[in-house]
């Protein structure tokens, strides 16, 4: 069975970006987007390389990468606040 739990992820700003389903242990470094529950920022169906921003204080959250074959948001670690679970 996979284990992981849904987590919120803040921008530095407080502006709630986005809630994920995070598998396993460790730090979050990317960002399937099929395991996002919730959505703030319009991350489904942003292109490949874009670089999504946050509404509120305009900071780049990161870059759209597709891995094995999935989009992802490879994340900004200064932009997002470091979660560890
Ligand atoms: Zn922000």
């Amino acid at each position: 069975m996979r284990t992981g739990k849904i987590i919120d992820i803040h921008c530095r700003c407080g502006f709630k970006l986005f809630r994920y389903f995070k598998a396993g242990k460790g730090r979050l470094l990317k960002c399937l987007i099929s395991r996002l529950t919730d959505d703030y920022v319009g991350l489904n169906g942003a292109e490949t390389f874009s670089k999504p921003s946050c509404p509120q204080c305009g900071e780049e959250l990161g870059i759209i990468m597709m891995i094995h074959g999935e989009p992802a948001l490879k994340l900004n670690q200064g932009t997002i606040q470091s979660i560890r679970i």
